[in-house]
């Protein structure tokens, strides 16, 4: 068993937004709505994506977008749209689980994320709890599955 360069652990994390959700033009929630990250009060993926920006002005400023509308653009009728609840911002906490390394040749640290994992250097295979597997071009003889099932 190859030396282990680091033990999986468990990461908790908080994820914190500014919400908003989508009312239609007669005043009912349709269910839909925006999450937007934030990082300490700031937005976190800035800049957006063009689509983002434009969900995120029309959440916070709507009659700023009725005018920066691209109105050549009907893929979206400004008069079939919506507008927004006022952003609540929320706080969620998640676990993210960080993969085993582990060090399987001189120059090839394998992270242990996948059923499958291939060392960068060597190209050995790994499974999910390290133990070596045979090459590839034997996968298969003994459960009679092809290679390519296996990913
Ligand atoms: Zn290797």
């Amino acid at each position: 068993m190859p030396r282990v360069v680091r033990e999986s652990y468990w990461e908790t994390y908080t994820i914190e937004t500014v919400e908003f959700d989508r009312i239609q033009k007669d005043g009912s929630p349709d269910g839909g709505g925006f999450a937007f990250h934030l990082k300490d009060g700031e937005l976190k993926d800035w800049p957006l994506s063009d689509a983002g920006l434009v969900n995120l002005l029309r959440c916070v400023v709507p009659d700023a977008v009725a005018y920066a509308w691209d109105w050549n653009d009907d893929s979206e009728s400004f008069e079939q749209g919506w507008t927004a609840t006022k952003g609540k911002i929320k706080k969620y906490t998640d676990q993210y689980k960080w993969p085993k390394i582990i060090q399987c040749c001189e120059n090839g640290q394998v992270e242990l994320e996948n059923f499958t994992n291939t060392c960068g250097s060597c190209g050995a295979d790994y499974n999910s709890s390290g133990q070596l597997l045979a090459p590839r071009h034997m996968w298969g003889e003994e459960t009679g599955e092809h290679w390519s099932e296996i990913y």
